[in-house]
């Protein structure tokens, strides 16, 4: 058996940094043998300049739209950043096929080696197919309507079919694939009930308080929302007001032991958070908090409240969204803006979201997401600069 040996100024396991002198030992298939004290490591060592970490995990990505890349300008504010991404939707066949490709490629050579992708289509299934990266498709509801809630239902099945016939067709590929509700102000009640219907067990993602317009339009039923509304024909919100925050109002139609992973959560007040803890004992098999540091800067620029989840011990994931809303796709980048805007941070801590528990909240643990005997999660080098590379 060829053994592969390496070694860096710190190794991050995972869970934690290592003490200097150690030496990571992979075989030749790439899975981890162990990690033992350099003087029991042998010979040929490859030795690197900075940290070797496991591949990192992108919990929230939207591949699609990778064509938006330097299209809509930053700071926008949400709902106008929304018609903005509704009315560029549409480009050249090629051309979105082409930055898709671009994009694949980008998010392998920065270490990313599994993605939780927001699908609203299956044009990226292409790409996909001969991906090296390790797939959570989510395909992604939009629904606002009772009374068309079955049968738009059936369109996002006949997507999610299509991703599940190529993961059984196709060699190599690792695809898991759900349906997912979009978010709190594009769901009608029976769109999520039959969503909640048909995930039982399954991952499903949704984006969560992006923006404060999101309880207002469940607590009073106004707000930036109605304007959104408007432009789409309807002359006013299509959803319950509850007197509740949007969270409260949604996650309820969740019961059927799904994972949950809410994305962003910056306008997340710590009742909310609680709530949600709450809520996952009872119903569900795991909750996620998803932070896309760059997107919110990108976007509303504001950072979500990681202090809370922290305080409140939440399992938080980390993802770069989509080329609407980032300047490039890259985790360790998301880092980066972390430990810029809130230094106080361990980075250990950080880099357990952009591993572990990336891995943990796609249901990828048993292979990715740390450095433990029989795992084959990669490599990925970062250097002083927290700069990533991808090694193995
Ligand atoms: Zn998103």
């Amino acid at each position: 058996m060829n053994y592969r040996k390496f070694q860096a100024d710190k190794i991050f396991t995972g869970f934690e940094f290592l003490d200097p002198g150690h030496v990571l030992i992979l075989d030749e298939e790439g899975k981890v043998v162990e990690i033992v004290p350099e003087m029991d490591a042998g010979d040929e060592i490859k030795r690197y300049r900075g940290i070797i970490c496991p591949g990192f995990i992108n919990t929230h990505c939207h591949l699609e739209l990778s064509h938006l890349k330097n299209t809509i300008p930053p700071h926008t504010g949400l709902v106008p950043f929304l018609l903005e991404v509704v009315t560029n939707r549409n480009h050249d066949q090629s051309l979105i096929l082409d930055s898709i490709e671009k994009a694949e490629k980008e998010m392998e050579l920065e270490g990313i080696v599994a993605v939780g992708d927001i699908c609203n289509t299956g044009i990226t299934l292409q790409t996909k197919s001969k991906s090296k990266i390790k797939w959570n498709n989510f395909i992604e509801v939009l629904g606002m309507r009772d009374d068309k809630a079955e049968a738009n239902l059936l369109h996002y099945e006949s997507i999610l079919n299509a991703f599940t016939a190529a993961a059984t067709n196709l060699e190599g590929v690792s695809f898991k694939s759900s349906l997912v509700p979009h978010a709190p102000y594009s769901i009608s009640n029976k769109t999520f009930e039959g969503i909640n219907n048909r995930t039982g067990g399954d991952i499903v993602s949704m984006h969560s308080q992006e923006n404060p317009a999101e309880d207002e339009l469940y607590k009073k039923g106004t707000g930036d929302f109605i304007q959104f509304f408007n432009q789409l024909g309807l002359t006013e919100s299509p959803f319950p007001v509850t007197g509740k925050s949007s969270l409260r109002s949604c996650l309820p139609h969740f019961n059927k032991q799904q994972r949950i992973i809410l994305v962003h959560n910056t306008f997340t007040a710590e009742e909310d958070i609680v709530f949600a803890k709450e809520h996952a004992k009872k119903f569900l098999s795991g909750i996620h908090f998803c932070l896309c540091v760059n997107a919110n800067l990108y976007i509303e620029k504001r950072m979500p409240p990681i202090d809370l989840l922290m305080k409140n011990k939440a399992e938080i994931v980390l993802g770069t969204d989509s080329y609407s809303s980032n300047w490039q796709l890259s985790i360790a980048s998301e880092i980066r803006t972390i430990r810029k805007e809130m230094p106080a941070i361990p980075l250990q801590l950080i880099l357990q979201w952009a591993t572990i528990n990336g891995a943990r909240a796609l249901e990828r643990d048993d292979v990715l997401g740390s450095f433990e005997t029989g795992k084959k999660p990669g490599i990925v080098l970062l250097d002083n600069a927290l700069q990533a590379q991808k090694i193995v």
